[in-house]
């Protein structure tokens, strides 16, 4: 029996899943094994998602992390990187065209910056 989980919460995923597939604005940016992915995160929008979660070591009252920006509208995507607009490593190699999804390791991850 296989279970498919959609959520913005890590800390689900962390409990329920073998295999993660992180997407942003329609495209798949990292796959692969979830307790690697928890360990090691290599695309920026996995490891804004985890800086995002609450930790139980925080400090009271520390203020949970959020990632600048907003998503694009769908009409609006851009053709290259869809994530560069809040993306802290952006620069214009990622703004010049289409970023495949490329093998790293054992993982998929769509990021020009992940070397393989
Ligand atoms: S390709 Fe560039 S903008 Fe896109 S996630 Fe990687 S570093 Fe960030």
């Amino acid at each position: 029996m296989g279970m498919l989980s959609i959520t913005h919460d890590m800390s689900v995923v962390a409990q329920v899943a073998d295999l993660v597939v992180v997407m942003y604005a329609g495209h798949v940016v990292e796959t692969g094994i979830a307790r690697e992915i928890f360990e090691q995160p290599l695309h920026p929008y996995t490891r804004g998602l985890l800086e995002c979660a609450p930790r139980l070591d925080s400090e009271p009252r520390t203020r949970l992390r959020s990632i600048p920006g907003t998503v694009p509208a769908p009409r609006a995507y851009p053709s290259h990187c869809r994530y560069a607009d809040r993306c802290p490593h952006a620069d214009a190699e990622c703004r010049a065209g289409p970023i495949p999804l490329r093998t790293v390791g054992n993982r998929k991850v769509r990021c020009i910056k992940v070397k393989p």
